[in-house]
């Protein structure tokens, strides 16, 4: 069909009205690989301009020329990206033109058929209709993004959990729109999710790589195992979602991404390596409490990060520009702390009784905050000099034995600034 077109006079694929072709190889391609998948494309519109016997294409030139040009032989198969070449029926021709091809494929190739809309000509003369007709033929004609590539094969992950997050983190440093038109909040959480998954995170070419590494490795490669992946993963992957958002709060809280008047450090800039920092946070402190132990080093630490412009994070992180290495040195580098960090929340938080014994000894039975006398009716207890909660070690030296009622409201005073 193409080609018969191709050859009329009287249908003209690039006329007044069409932009220069702009399409690759890449496309080109894509485009012969619709064709012999037998898949539907979106209409052709065409003009009809009745007097001159002429039909101009309007809109899907692109995708006309491709099938004759490839009919013409003028290009061959590539290897292109944008074709899944384990499932293509074009597989085993790459390197071929259309003559190369057996008759069969040649034969779908020619009979594929384009669903035709005409445009009358009145249409046609009225700029403001045709304009308009422009604008919301190009809309339509988006080509889809990574995340709404993936609806048909996510929809469980999608509904399960991605969905179910999205309310609270409207408007905020993470999110600052109230909308997701087209998946961008649900991205950022396939991200920290992926982000939250491994001790060490994999090799990866770019954010959306480690999406796709993270569900085929973890949600499995064929629609049965995903949809039983997700299923058996759903509560899993909503904690860790629910995780996050606490993580969040709580630096929030310290304002670790605010200044003292109010005003936030957090831009468009920085949206990545908040992303990151907050999916390794995830990873490493999957409860609250245990971050709580050392949330103020936390808090300091990833305000330092976060407070950097750009280059300086590059310079600090020792890399040129913000692409794959940069973020990969950058988890390297929070990965270190923050093991450091949990580590330190491991750690024992009760002195022993002969710590405690020897140490009130040596005090001489005074008590250091009251400076008065620990008398043996009195219960005690053993005390941090620095808190624990503010990194404070449990060994000798930041040992001291209080009154117990003492150390009662050293720690309300404690948790009162
Ligand atoms: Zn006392």
């Amino acid at each position: 069909m193409a080609e018969q077109m191709g050859d009329k006079p009287w249908f003209v694929t690039r006329g007044s009205k069409q932009r220069a072709p702009c399409w690759k190889i890449e496309d080109k391609v894509a485009m012969i690989d619709t064709s012999v998948r037998k898949w539907k494309c979106a209409p052709i519109y065409v003009i009809n301009y009745v007097e001159e016997n002429r039909h101009e294409v309007f809109d899907g030139a692109h995708r006309c020329e491709a099938l004759i040009e490839f009919q013409k032989n003028e290009f061959a198969i590539e290897k292109v990206k944008s074709v899944d070449w384990e499932t293509s029926p074009l597989r085993d021709y790459i390197g071929k033109k259309f003559e190369d091809l057996p008759r069969d494929v040649q034969n779908i190739i020619k009979n594929y058929k384009f669903d035709i809309n005409i445009i009358d000509e009145e249409t046609a003369n009225n700029p403001t209709a045709l304009k308009l007709l422009w604008e919301r033929l190009s809309k339509a004609g988006k080509p889809l993004n990574n995340f709404e590539t993936m609806i048909p094969i996510h929809s469980d992950l999608n509904t399960m959990v991605l969905q179910k997050h999205k309310e609270t983190w409207y408007e905020t440093e993470f999110h600052p729109s109230k909308k997701s038109d087209r998946g961008q909040l649900e991205t950022k959480f396939k991200k920290l999710l992926a982000l939250s998954e491994w001790e060490k995170t994999p090799q990866f070419a770019s954010m959306e790589d480690l999406i796709v590494k993270w569900s085929d490795t973890v949600l499995g490669k064929t629609t049965e195992e995903i949809e039983k992946n997700t299923r058996d993963k759903a509560d899993e992957l909503n904690c860790r979602l629910k995780q996050t958002k606490a993580i969040f709060h709580e630096l929030r809280d310290r304002n670790t991404f605010h200044n003292d008047s109010g005003e936030t450090y957090i831009d468009k800039s920085k949206e990545v390596p908040l992303l990151i920092i907050l999916g390794r946070l995830t990873y490493w402190f999957p409860s609250i409490p245990k971050m709580k132990r050392c949330i103020q080093k936390v808090s300091d630490y990833v305000r330092e990060l976060i407070q950097k412009n750009p280059n300086d994070l590059c310079k600090y992180l020792g890399v040129n520009s913000r692409n794959a290495t940069f973020q990969k040195k950058l988890i390297l580098e929070l990965d270190t702390k923050f093991s450091d960090f949990s580590k330190e929340t491991n750690e024992r938080r009760l002195f022993t009784i002969q710590e405690k014994t020897r140490k009130l000894e040596e005090q001489n039975y005074m008590c250091p905050l009251c400076q008065k006398g620990i008398a043996p009716h009195q219960r005690n207890a053993g005390d941090h000099i620095l808190e624990y909660c503010k990194g404070g070690k449990t060994d000798y030296e930041n040992l001291q034995i209080v009154h117990k009622v003492c150390h009662e409201e050293k720690n309300m005073e404690s948790k009162g600034t």
